[in-house]
């Protein structure tokens, strides 16, 4: 460094490590979600040599605090401390696919360099539910329908997506192609998925409650499933829309048998 010309710039951002992946000898090429800038991918120099004292810190799934250098390819991580490593989570094979899934869902709906504060604190907080332990269906749920919400994908649940009426509680129809809740009238005629009431309500109990109702929730592992269809069917369809998310999608459809 000469002078102050060519200072590097420095800067601290908190982040969760969604993925990491090797490049070259012996460093790792990492994605991270910050609550300021989004999503990034950064460099960990140096971090698969057996003394990296970082490499602990900055394994999928931490919370960490970063001190990052720009650079003009990816900027370097010079320190890396963990806030919270959630060690609960990584001790059972349910909650870290859980986990891997939620990573990977930001992952899919994030630009980069889109600053999305809600969606970084929705990955912390559901990270945190893993760790204690909380029902893993149920967190999922939330989890997907508050994710697609934040992301600008929000499905209508007040009015119905074709006629405009207010809905009922009643038995009613969900249309992934048309973005939400049908009315019993219009669901008859357009192509959709019968969403009986008490699935309906837990929609709409699950977009518009925080997690610390929603987790004392009370449902039917019948309605869960229910709920976990629709929202499966509405997360390809707008995932499809997205270049990067093919080989997703097809795990997705693998994991459910489709
Ligand atoms: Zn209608």
């Amino acid at each position: 460094m000469q002078g102050g010309k060519n200072r590097i710039r420095l800067y601290r951002t908190e982040a969760i490590v969604l993925r990491h992946r090797d490049y070259g000898e012996a460093d790792r090429i990492l994605t991270i979600y910050t609550p300021e800038l989004g999503k990034l991918e950064v460099i960990g120099k140096g971090v698969r040599k057996p003394t990296s004292r970082k490499a602990g810190h900055l394994e999928p799934f931490t919370r960490v605090s970063l001190l990052l250098a720009e650079s003009r390819s990816w900027d370097i991580v010079t320190q890396a401390e963990a806030i919270e490593t959630f060690p609960n989570l990584r001790q059972s094979l349910d909650s870290i696919a859980a986990a891997s899934y939620m990573v990977e869902l930001v992952d899919r709906f994030a630009q980069e360099g889109d600053r999305n504060p809600g969606v970084y604190e929705l990955l912390e907080e559901s990270l945190r539910a893993l760790d204690a332990g909380d029902d893993i269906p149920l967190l999922l749920r939330f989890f997907e329908i508050d994710l697609v919400g934040l992301e600008g994908y929000r499905p209508e649940l007040r009015k119905c997506v074709a006629c405009g009426k207010e809905l009922k509680p009643v038995d009613s129809f969900f249309s992934v192609e048309m973005g939400g809740a049908l009315c019993p009238d219009c669901g008859k005629s357009i192509p959709s998925i019968p969403m009986p009431l008490s699935v309906f309500k837990v929609m709409r109990f699950l977009q518009s409650r925080p997690y610390s109702e929603v987790r004392q929730l009370q449902v039917s592992k019948r309605t869960l499933e229910r709920v976990e269809q629709i929202m499966f069917r509405y997360l390809v369809h707008y995932l499809e829309k997205k270049p990067r998310s093919a080989g997703f999608i097809r795990r997705l459809r693998k994991m459910k048998g489709e």
